[in-house]
């Protein structure tokens, strides 16, 4: 599970910490120096985590005893809070349009869990009573549109193809239409990905943006590639303008570092995780959560 190798070693650290009556300036500094470590080995960006040591320095410095937590227990709840802040504080949601169709573009590199992402979400708002629409636009992947309408079919969303021959602007363009005539209030659009970052997909994904105007865009990054999926997050806000990330593949990754530095980076937030292969395994990201999570 995510954050395993974290957990253990901040809760052993704050174990020490915590029935301390009271805390020397050299018990916070060792402290640190181990929490210092513990984040640079669950791979968390190396920036991120020197500001948040000198965030939790900070307010630790001024510490009292208080009645109800000795200062063991401060310094962990101040870690607690960071930790919150670092991924976000609230949950992120979706920003519905006040008209509908919302419509909410899916970006990301091949095999970061796309297109079964884009399925996971359409079954989730489908249970939330909405009438969502996928429009398959990959159409450079062999068998990406056929994937969809599996998917589709699973979560019992329909899904407009237009095969592999027209442009992925003309087929979301189409798609739309179809969907406004056939009272869908979601379109969700699956866009093509690539293996790397590269111009042409970049040019491809903005020309469908200046053309559709989504009201969301949603990008898909693996969180077991770790610092990669930071920097494929910062080079997608950077180009394309993102309102928030979909981490999968969570389930698998033990270290955590892409969910703790996301954010913080790219200054978007993480909306969904991806927790299994199964169209039901994606909930919504509860900063408060994880971190609670890390520190047991
Ligand atoms: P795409 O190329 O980005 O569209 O990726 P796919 O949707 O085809 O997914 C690539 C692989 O990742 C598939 O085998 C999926 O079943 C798997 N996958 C996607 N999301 C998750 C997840 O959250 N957890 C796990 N364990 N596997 C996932």
């Amino acid at each position: 599970m995510v954050f395993e190798g974290l957990a253990e070693k901040l809760q052993d650290t704050f174990k020490k910490l915590k029935n301390k009556g009271k805390l020397t300036e050299k018990d916070v500094a060792e402290a640190m120096r181990e929490v210092r470590l513990a984040l640079l080995e669950a791979d968390v960006n190396f920036k991120v985590v020197k500001d948040f040591i000198n965030k939790v320095k900070e307010r630790a410095v001024g510490i009292e005893v208080l009645e109800s937590l000795t200062p063991g227990q401060q310094v962990i709840k101040i870690v607690n809070e960071e930790l919150t802040e670092l991924m976000g504080t609230s949950q992120s949601k979706i920003n519905f349009s006040s008209k509908p169709p919302t419509i909410i573009m899916l970006v990301g590199l091949q095999g970061a869990g796309k297109t079964t992402t884009t399925g996971k979400l359409a079954g989730m708002l489908k249970k939330q009573g909405k009438r969502p629409l996928l429009i398959a636009c990959d159409i450079y992947r062999p068998a990406a549109i056929k994937q969809l309408q599996v998917v589709g079919e699973k979560v019992g969303v329909p899904v407009f193809t237009m095969g592999d021959k027209q442009s992925p602007v003309d087929i979301s363009k189409a798609g739309i239409d179809h969907g406004m005539s056939h009272g869908n209030d979601v379109i969700l659009i699956d866009t093509a990905g690539r293996l790397h970052v590269d111009e042409e997909l970049m040019d491809e994904l903005k020309d469908i943006k200046n053309d559709v105007k989504p009201h969301e865009i949603l990008l898909v990054v693996d969180s077991m590639t770790g610092q990669d999926a930071v920097n494929v997050a910062e080079h997608f806000n950077e180009k394309l303008g993102i309102d928030g990330v979909i981490l999968t593949k969570l389930d698998g990754d033990t270290r955590g570092g892409a969910a703790l530095s996301v954010r913080a980076v790219t200054n978007k937030p993480i909306k969904f995780t991806g927790l299994g292969e199964k169209l039901d395994d994606l909930e919504p990201f509860y900063p408060d959560r994880m971190a609670s999570r890390i520190l047991g």
